[in-house]
């Protein structure tokens, strides 16, 4: 059949219909994993271009991250969907190195597959890239400089370089982007019980609108939340604010099966409601007599609820989500109450301000110059969803390149393919050690890491061998360790003094990611089309877009 000639339609055949044995699989598969990291790879470093994807309906993306492009490419081929579960495990991990890592990988199986034709079984090449792996990290963290992350200059050659890859304003509005993300950063970082510095991005919350320029994206030293304030006559401005976290209702609990209750006269329906007044109005009391002025809660109020908190001049905001309490209470120093009972001034948070803002045409409640958060916003702003969306992606890997350096004591090493030339050539020599078949896993190893430096002077225009072969024979001088491809100048350039560092974490993950990868896909060699699962399983989707899982 006309598909069997596109590979990536084999899996999509009905039931039983193929089956791809041995080396055909491995050939399947190998051939897809390159074509996809093909496809990311005119998008690495500041050079790349972005892709633009458009869906069947029409909505539009466009991007530079790697792990977002391989999402929404919509791959249907189980080893497509393994490279895009790594690029996201990486993106989750460390948030940047996306891109590296699918490229890495498509290398690696490159490799692997020159090896097989040579008669070398994948077990083999298996250990071979496993022990690769390992030396790998050990001179990663050899090679590792130290910052003292006390001091913002090494986080911002790291936030700067992250950035310096995509395509969102001018160095003047990364600058301010990269100093936003380091005093976030500094914010929600605390020592744990070993000492450690531990950065908890979940603390850190991305809001964004679209409208004015990239360059008003803000740091809020609080939280923003998406709601507004319940009632039209409560407060839309209160400074030094006391706030209450209420996770119950200012509502009169109706049973579970809507109580009847037998009314028999006008009196009794008059009495009834008028306890239901007094038991809401009673609630709002117990709200001002904690001292609070702002009400933030996880549930309803009620309309008679809100009229009372109103008079008392009280600001509250309702359906607040649980995740947006926890942030609210890291921020204002509150504590979540449960019961209205049990709410004391002592469980009140504090801010500097607390007000509505009417952004976009929509109204959003702004908790801002709290002191001394543990919570905090980056409120992005630019001219179009598109836009707003793409700084947002950016962030996270800006936000997860500078945690990772936080968390691994300030380690870093020279990137512009600098320490892959390095670790390239350790591999090399590394490799003659070892001996046997596996050496020659370890040298395909070393050449797909240099498929970093290659692609960056692909991406630049300049010729990728050359450029090579001058990396090598720098690296080789006691003073050119540091060299790495200038795609600005189109040469070699010392990497360090341009201020081209990144995270070593990120590298040791990296290269963990991009090795397990390609050993899974080593590993098959039997591919059956197998009945659709919910949810989609292995080439089950059946060409329906929209039915593959996470
Ligand atoms: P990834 O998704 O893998 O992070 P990027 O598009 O962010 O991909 O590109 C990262 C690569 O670009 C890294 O290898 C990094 O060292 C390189 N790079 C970034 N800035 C520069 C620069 N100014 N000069 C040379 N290389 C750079
Ligand atoms: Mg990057």
């Amino acid at each position: 059949m006309a598909e069997n000639q596109n590979l990536g339609q084999v899996m999509l055949l009905p039931e039983g219909a193929t089956r791809l044995l041995g080396r055909d699989a491995q050939r399947t598969n190998i051939a897809i994993a390159i074509a996809v990291s093909n496809v990311v790879k005119t998008t690495l470093g500041p050079k790349g271009m972005d892709k633009m994807l458009v869906s069947d309906l029409g909505d539009i993306v466009i991007t530079n991250d790697g792990a977002t492009i391989l999402e929404e490419m919509n791959v249907e081929h189980p080893v497509a969907k393994i490279l895009v579960n790594v690029a996201k495990s990486q993106d989750r991990e460390v948030g940047d190195g996306t891109t590296s890592v699918v490229i890495i990988a498509g290398n690696l199986l490159k490799g692997a597959d020159e090896l097989i034709e040579q008669g070398i079984h994948p077990t083999i090449i298996i250990r071979g890239y496993k022990m690769a792996a390992a030396l790998a990290e050990k001179t990663l963290n050899q090679y590792s400089g130290k910052a003292d992350i006390n001091e913002d200059a090494v986080l911002k050659k790291i936030a700067m370089v992250s950035l310096g890859s995509k395509n969102i304003g001018e160095a003047e509005t990364k600058q301010h982007l990269s100093e936003i993300v380091i005093s976030a950063i500094r914010a929600v970082t605390e020592k744990n019980q070993k000492g450690k510095f531990v950065v908890d991005r979940d603390y850190i919350k991305i809001e964004k609108k679209t409208g004015g320029s990239i360059a008003e994206t803000s740091m809020i030293s609080g939280v923003i939340i998406d709601k507004e304030v319940t009632h039209p006559s409560m407060p839309r401005y209160v400074e030094n604010a006391t706030i209450a976290l209420i996770d119950a209702a200012l509502e009169i609990e109706k049973t579970e099966t809507d109580a009847k209750i037998d009314i028999t006269s006008p009196e009794q329906l008059q009495g009834f409601l008028q306890q239901e007044e007094s038991m809401l109005k009673e609630m709002a009391d117990k709200i001002k007599n904690s001292g609070a002025k702002v009400l933030f809660t996880q549930k309803g109020i009620d309309d008679v609820a809100q009229h009372y908190l109103a008079k008392h001049g009280i600001m509250a905001v309702r359906r607040v989500k649980k995740s947006d309490m926890e942030k609210l209470a890291k921020a204002t120093n509150a504590k979540v109450v449960t019961s209205l009972d049990d709410l004391t001034k002592e469980d009140l948070g504090v801010a500097g301000i607390v007000e509505e803002k009417k952004i976009g045409g929509e109204q959003m409640v702004f908790v801002e110059e709290c002191k001394n958060p543990k919570s905090v916003s980056i409120f992005v702003r630019g001219g179009s969803q598109q836009v707003i969306d793409e700084v947002e992606r950016s962030l996270e890997d800006v936000l997860g390149a500078v945690s990772a350096t936080v968390e691994n004591n300030g380690m870093y090493v020279v990137g512009g393919g600098a320490i892959e030339i390095d670790l390239a050539d350790k591999l090399r020599q590394y490799s003659g050690e070892v001996g046997g078949r596996e050496q020659l896993a370890i040298q395909k190893f070393a050449d797909a890491l240099e498929s970093i430096p290659k692609t960056l002077a692909e991406t630049a225009g300049i010729d990728a061998i050359d450029t090579l072969v001058q990396l090598r024979n720098k690296h080789k001088g006691s003073d050119g360790r540091k060299y790495g491809v200038d795609i600005f100048k189109n040469s070699v350039g010392d990497m360090e003094s341009m201020g081209v560092l990144e995270p070593t974490k990120m590298k040791v993950q990296l290269i963990y990611s991009a090795s397990e990868a390609a050993e899974m896909i080593l590993r098959i060699d039997d591919i059956i089309s197998s009945r659709s699962k919910q949810g989609g399983g292995m080439g089950g989707g059946g060409g329906m877009p929209g039915m593959e899982g996470d």
